[in-house]
């Protein structure tokens, strides 16, 4: 099957804007979950974020009948035994909002010292015709939790990832930066390599 077009195999809306900016520019049409009438929600039931992609890619590219590509994504805390990691989504339930979910982490966290509150984002990208598992990449983006949730921009946990480098949370850089260090478009910069290998 030929890798003309691809489905963004995610409902967040959020990391499909990220997708489609950092991939912009490669010679293949990328389409929406959206396009498509009721597609499944795949159970996120893996241990690892590589495995959760994966399966989300194969059982949606199933589904559409075309080449899909399925992000897992989630944030690892070392003072918390790399909690919340593949549960990231559900941390303090299914229903909790960004906020509620950055509040918890951060009382989980009191106390902690500042140096010890080491984290990072992790994000596995699986890309799947039916049936077929063409690939899977994975990256990271170091940081540290800070003690409270600052700036607006992203999603997620953005407001209490602290980005040393920058001394700022990835919620305070905003897009611009976001797109070039996080685990995501680190990952995305791996699949574009592979994809392009696949396509020539
Ligand atoms: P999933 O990959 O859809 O299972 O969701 C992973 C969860 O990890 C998201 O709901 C967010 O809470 C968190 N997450 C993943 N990527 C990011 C990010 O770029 N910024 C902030 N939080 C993220």
């Amino acid at each position: 099957m030929k890798v003309s077009r691809i489905v963004i195999g995610t409902h967040n809306y959020k990391k499909r804007e990220e997708i489609r900016d950092i991939l912009s520019g490669i010679p293949v049409t990328l389409l929406d979950l959206e396009d498509f009438e009721n597609p499944p929600d795949v159970i996120e039931d893996g241990f690892t974020f590589e495995e959760n992609a994966i399966k989300k890619a194969l059982e949606l590219a199933r589904f559409c009948k075309m080449y899909v590509m399925a992000d897992d994504s989630g944030l690892e805390v070392d003072a918390l035994d790399k909690r919340p990691g593949v549960f990231s989504s559900r941390y303090c339930g299914e229903d909790a909002g960004y906020e509620e979910k950055c509040l918890r982490l951060l009382a989980e966290l009191e106390g902690v010292p500042f140096e010890k509150r080491t984290a990072r984002f992790r994000c596995a990208i699986a890309l799947a015709e039916p049936d077929k598992l063409q690939f899977v990449v994975e990256a990271s983006c170091e940081g540290l939790i800070d003690t409270e949730a600052r700036g607006k921009k992203g999603f997620g946990y953005d407001p209490v990832f602290y980005v040393p480098e920058y001394k700022r949370t990835i919620a305070e850089l905003g897009s611009e930066v976001k797109n070039r260090i996080s685990h995501r478009a680190l990952a995305l910069g791996l699949f574009r390599k592979s994809l392009i290998e696949i396509i020539k």
